[in-house]
């Protein structure tokens, strides 16, 4: 089969591979009709993600359909068209029961993300481990589109940012970021019902999208004074309920810390690659909640539930199409997402 291997930092081809086979009894494969690059694919070429090495098969998002199962799988069949999620686990350690399915600790304490640790879902066909677990039947009426959103992007913003933030009836959110991660968040806020949803950005085309995904408010990031400006837009100018952090830099971090009011929470979704600083001194009398981790993926059904109700809709995301075999042309785009105006490429 033809897919997508990453041969070291800046390195990808898109070549002739063995085809997966199954490995373990509870594996399936799957042949990708769908699959999209995340911001994480790109952290990945650039060589920050030690642990993905020479050889691996890139991507962890998907939609397609089981072509074989091992003989332990007892719900997913053959034909099944299914939503691949991004992070493979067991359902039956401590921590995949207690919700915690990114520790999973049959496989060794991380959760096998497709793409890093295993072979990915850029190519005609993957194997899935753990395939009961790990696969979701797409149902009637929701697209592959719709569903390869389900695979990572949007149980990130929802549940790193909008479950963890605690967002509630009545809340008033400040969203900071509004990239894919910032965008699934303020997607999902609504309907638990946030009042206020304000994405903070410095991208105009972001910020148009933000409105677009169900913002009330924006504003303009680089200059001035966010949170002033934030908490203004506040009730009582006492600053936000919760600050959703979705770019991973020292800045947002502290612009959200800044933005929320007593009893406030903060939930922090963007990977950081320098250390921020908190001022605990200072807030520790605010009654203030921090929040972060690795997304889950465990709402994924939940969030089919939301787009069958046509609650949300994550066909939104999807600003370009390409081939497989235009994969390159696909990565380029996306890596250059401000002057393409992308949020999600489709590949398929
Ligand atoms: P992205 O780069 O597409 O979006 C980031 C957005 O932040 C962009 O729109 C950019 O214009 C904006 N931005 C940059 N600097 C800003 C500033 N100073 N103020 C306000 N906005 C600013 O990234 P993404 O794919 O949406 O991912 C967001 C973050 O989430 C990344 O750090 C990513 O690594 C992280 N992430 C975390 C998890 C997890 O499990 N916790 C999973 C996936 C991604
Ligand atoms: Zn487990």
């Amino acid at each position: 089969m033809k897919a997508l291997v990453y041969h070291g930092p800046g390195q990808k081809a898109w070549e002739d591979v063995p085809d997966p086979v199954i490995q373990d009894p509870t594996d399936a494969i799957v042949k990708v009709e769908t699959t999209t690059i995340c911001g994480t694919d790109l952290h990945i070429l650039k060589g920050d993600v030690p642990a993905v090495t020479d050889g691996r098969i890139l991507g962890h998002e998907g939609v397609g359909v089981v072509t074989q199962v091992g003989p332990e799988c007892t719900k997913v069949k053959v034909g099944d068209r299914v939503i691949i999620s991004c992070i493979s686990k067991c359902m039956a350690c401590d921590f995949c029961l207690s919700g915690l399915t990114s520790h999973c600790r049959t496989l060794g304490g991380i959760g096998w993300i497709f793409g890093h640790l295993i072979d990915g879902t850029q190519a005609e066909y993957v194997r899935v481990p753990f395939a009961d677990n790990g696969l979701i039947p797409l149902p009637e009426g929701v697209t592959a589109e719709q569903g390869a959103m389900l695979s990572d992007i949007l149980p990130t913003g929802y549940e790193i940012g909008v479950l963890y933030g605690g967002v509630k009836e009545g809340d008033e959110v400040a969203v900071i970021g509004a990239g894919p991660v910032g965008l699934a968040a303020i997607m999902t806020a609504g309907p638990l019902g946030a009042t206020k949803v304000i994405a903070v950005d410095g991208n105009e085309y972001r910020l148009e999208q933000a409105l677009a995904f169900g913002a009330t408010d924006t504003l303009k990031a680089g200059g001035g004074d966010p949170a002033a400006e934030l908490k203004k837009l506040s009730r009582d100018g006492l600053g936000v309920d919760v600050a959703i952090e979705a770019v991973g830099i020292p800045e947002t971090f502290e612009l959200a810390v800044d933005s929320i009011r007593p009893g406030g929470r903060v939930a922090n979704v963007g990977v950081h690659g320098k250390p921020v600083t908190f001022p605990i001194d200072r807030d520790w009398i605010n009654n203030i909640t921090i929040t972060t981790g690795l997304v889950n993926a465990t709402t994924a059904p939940d969030l089919l539930e939301k787009i069958k109700g046509g609650e949300i809709d994550p066909a939104k995301f999807v600003t370009h199409r390409f081939t497989f075999e235009n994969i390159l042309d696909a990565y380029e785009t996306f890596a250059n997402a401000a002057g393409e105006k992308a949020l999600k490429v489709i590949i398929g």
